[in-house]
């Protein structure tokens, strides 16, 4: 790939990142999708010839519990104003940069700060799939992104960093309580066409997230639209918040950028590669505060032991 390409395709992604899709509706942004023309198996370039690429199947064989720190959500308590979008390939809410106190992530095994600059979803006509990660592989009903920039990184330069961003999938299960979804709910309905939108005055992030948010996978792999850069690190929180059928059914009538239903919009798992991924369990915190109840299993252990000892000695 040589210079040129990659700044197209850093532009290129520049543009669905930041959501300026709808104004390149003619351009290079507008060609990709998921209909049978320009779907999943069109995609060009790293999308067919990378290593690291996702979403993926998070398969048990293949997960290791490992020893990661507390992830820390901060300023996901603070509301403020986001502007919801209709880029032709899926909802994007944008905006936080201009936050008093802009929303970001670190610790949880991350290298640094990472920023929030937007988040999107990923769905399917069927309750039966949406999800771009499936879990032994069944699919969630939906799934939302929320896409960080590693602070100090202009966007372009972490599209070509192992680790440029750090991506947070939530799993949404259908369900009665239509909490997390609210305060979107009533404005989704004017993104429907392509290039629509609406402004929310008081989003609060925390709401999208589960209650454990401590429960988490990682592991490596890139970002799921065209160019398919492989520079997210990607963290994906293992309890499930709910979406109402209702909700489900107004991101179901989102347009694409060919004006057909957005009917689905998820890339299908793609091969791990030898990847590992890595599990933090919900009681991690609580074996890391429990010194004690292992030192106590060490005596026992050293008691037995020494009746062993004692019992060979005496045969
Ligand atoms: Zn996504």
């Amino acid at each position: 790939m040589d210079v040129d390409c990659r700044g197209t395709a850093a532009l290129m992604l520049l543009l669905v990142l930041f959501n300026y899709g709808a104004s390149t509706a003619h351009g290079h942004d507008a060609h990709w999708g998921y209909e049978a023309d320009n779907g999943p198996d069109t995609w060009p370039e790293l999308c067919k010839t990378g290593t690291r690429q996702s979403p993926i199947n998070i398969n048990p064989s293949f997960v290791d519990y490992a020893n990661i720190p507390k992830m820390h959500f901060v300023n996901y308590n603070r509301s403020h104003a986001v502007t919801l979008k209709n880029n032709g390939h899926s909802v994007t809410a944008t905006g936080f940069e201009k936050w008093p106190e802009r929303p970001y992530i670190y610790g949880g095994g991350l290298d640094g700060v990472y920023e929030l600059v937007q988040f999107h979803f990923h769905w399917s006509a069927l309750d039966h799939q949406g999800s771009e990660h499936t879990l032994g592989s069944l699919s969630y009903p939906l799934e939302a992104h929320f896409v960080h920039l590693k602070k100090g990184m202009t966007l372009n330069e972490s599209l070509y960093s192992d680790d440029g961003l750090a991506v947070v999938g939530v799993f949404f299960a259908q369900g009665n309580d239509g909490r997390p979804l609210r305060p979107l709910e009533r404005s989704l309905q004017d993104s429907y066409a392509f290039g629509g939108g609406a402004e929310i005055h008081n989003f609060l992030p925390f709401e999208m997230l589960p209650e454990n948010h401590q429960v988490f996978y990682r592991y490596n792999g890139s970002l799921t639209t065209p160019g398919c850069n492989e520079a997210v690190v990607w963290t994906l929180l293992a309890e499930p918040v709910t979406v109402t059928e209702v909700q489900l059914n107004r991101l179901r009538k989102h347009l694409s950028t060919s004006g057909r239903l957005l009917t689905q919009n998820y890339r299908p798992v793609q091969p791990l590669n030898g990847r590992r991924v890595l599990f933090r369990p919900h009681n991690f915190d609580l074996m890391f505060a429990s010194g004690g109840a292992i030192y106590q299993m060490s005596k026992a252990l050293v008691g037995f032991l020494s009746l062993l000892l004692l019992t060979a000695s005496l045969m």
